[in-house]
């Protein structure tokens, strides 16, 4: 069985204690490999090797930078075949997906910075008494990266690139549920020849390896994607250290279809929007509200194509929707469907786990869900749940949607179906959301901001948002 390791100072190593953990794999339930159980010693390893590395790397000509990164990312998209089944295998997302979202979408990253930087620019202000202020933008010191596991290497290389490329070095830990793929760019990482401890990858459970990183008085910034909860609690240490924070958190996106919108291109992109990735996407659409003039109709052409959907195992090309990522978190969505029950839902399709045969028959699977009836304001429309779940709900005007869309304690992403410009600006200015998209979801520009807003996170990710997260500046006043 293959024995993951750290990735410190330019090597794969084992962790000091050297005690591991089970790896397993959603589609079937089994173990099928370990990652290293890493500890304090470890993260304090990673850093110190970070800390020697960002000497040289902090003022590497950022054409040097740019090399690495775009090696990097030639090298991922020379074994996306490879990085995709990993990442299926270790997540349970449909390995074509995987093929054509997830692993390419890592390569862009790294090439989006590695281009980036070299466009990366500073203001100069003259000012009228023969004098002037130029900025200087300097990278900040060790990188605390943290990432969850529902589009593993994606967001992983989302932080990791932006990082590097603004000079500085990183300590990083992928979520322990899905190591595979971060243990892969380790090694891609020493095939490229980046020096050593530029990147450091400590595998490990949140409540040691994340904390050692989060409360380490070395690592000066946290950039730090996943659920709500452990966001407040990385915020409640990180912020009394005046660290720099960036927090991409939970989300409960509201879908708003009107009546006068394209029907079967929103009708496709909301089944997309719904249930991809088994609904374990953060931009996913869980709230669906639907103008009331079409609700009936909607509620019947969703729930038939729902129903065509196949769940199975996520290798097959014909899988639609695949395993999702654990036990325990495939007990949190069934136990979110029995509280819709009980909050008078109505279950229109789903709703139910899916045995499969043979080797899959303790693989971890949910028919995707469709639940009408509930109240704008009850608890299973207002808590995430990230999993192959939505609600819909009818409205009459456009206040009442924008009220029930705006009435949860998250706002990252929304979407909107009209064909009324009017209306449709109106309603990008007025929803609570980090992000508006209007008649499609999940198109994205990696030079836009990237984040939410209330409890859905604070700062931004994406373009040079992201390498002004990574670097200080500093103002620099002459005068002559
Ligand atoms: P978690 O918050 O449970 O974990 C995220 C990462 O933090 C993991 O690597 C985890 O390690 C680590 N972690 C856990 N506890 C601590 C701690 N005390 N200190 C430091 N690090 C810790 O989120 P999930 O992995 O469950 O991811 C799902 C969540 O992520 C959802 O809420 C989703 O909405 C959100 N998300 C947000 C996105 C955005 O851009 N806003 C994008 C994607 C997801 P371990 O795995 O060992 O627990």
């Amino acid at each position: 069985m293959i024995q993951l390791k750290n990735y410190i100072n330019g090597e794969l190593i084992a962790p000091k204690t050297n005690s591991y953990l089970d790896n397993y794999n959603p589609a079937t339930g089994k173990v099928y490999s370990q990652i290293p159980n890493s500890d304090d010693e470890d993260v304090e390893l990673a850093y110190t090797a970070a800390k020697e590395a960002f000497k040289s790397w902090s003022s590497t000509p950022k054409e040097k930078r740019s090399y690495y990164l775009i090696k990097i990312a030639d090298l991922i998209e020379q074994k996306l075949d490879k990085l995709a089944l990993a990442e299926s295998i270790d997540n349970g997302k449909p390995l074509k997906l995987a093929k054509t979202v997830d692993i390419p979408r890592a390569a862009s990253n790294f090439r989006f910075y590695g281009t980036g930087i070299l466009h990366y620019a500073a203001s100069a202000h003259s000012m009228e008494d023969d004098a002037i202020n130029y900025t200087l933008k300097q990278p900040v010191g060790v990188a605390g990266c943290i990432s969850p596991w529902n589009l593993p290497l994606y967001l992983f290389s989302w932080k990791i690139a932006p990082a590097l490329a603004a000079g500085c070095t990183v300590v990083a830990k992928p979520s322990e549920v899905t190591p595979m793929t971060a243990y892969l760019l380790s090694e891609i990482c020493i095939e490229a020849g980046l020096p050593n401890g530029v990147l450091n990858i400590v595998h490990g459970l949140g409540n040691k390896v994340g904390n050692a990183i989060v409360s380490h008085s070395g690592i000066p910034l946290i950039s730090f994607t996943g659920g709500t909860a452990t966001g407040k609690h990385i915020a409640y240490i990180a912020a009394p250290m005046f660290k720099k924070l960036s927090l991409e958190l939970g989300g409960k996106n509201p879908n708003i279809i009107f009546a006068d919108c394209n029907y079967e291109k929103m009708l496709a992109t909301t089944l997309h929007s719904s249930f991809a990735n088994q609904g374990q996407i953060c931009l996913c659409g869980s709230r669906i509200y639907v103008e009331r003039s079409i609700y009936e109709k909607f509620k019947n052409d969703l729930v038939s194509k729902t129903k065509e959907l196949l769940v199975g195992n996520p290798l097959d090309d014909k899988t639609k929707v695949g395993a999702v990522v654990s036990k325990q978190h495939k007990e949190k969505i069934l136990s979110y469907i029995e509280l819709a029950k009980q909050e008078g839902g109505i279950i229109l399709c789903g709703g139910v786990e899916v045995k499969l045969e043979g080797e899959h028959e303790n693989g971890y699977y949910i028919s995707p869900t469709i639940i009408e009836g509930l109240d704008y304001n009850c608890r299973t429309n207002q808590e995430e749940i990230f999993g192959p779940v939505v609600t819909i709900t009818p409205f009459d005007t456009d206040d009442e949607a924008l009220m029930m869309a705006n009435s949860t304690m998250y706002g990252l992403a929304s979407m909107v179906w009209t064909e009324n410009l009017t209306r449709a600006h109106k309603l990008a200015k007025e929803i609570h959301a980090g992000i508006v998209w209007i008649n499609c979801w999940l198109l994205r520009d990696l030079r836009t901001p990237f984040g939410g807003v209330k409890a859905s996170g604070v700062g931004r990710e994406g373009g040079f948002e992201a390498l002004d997260f990574f670097t200080e500046p500093k103002n620099v006043c002459i005068k002559y």
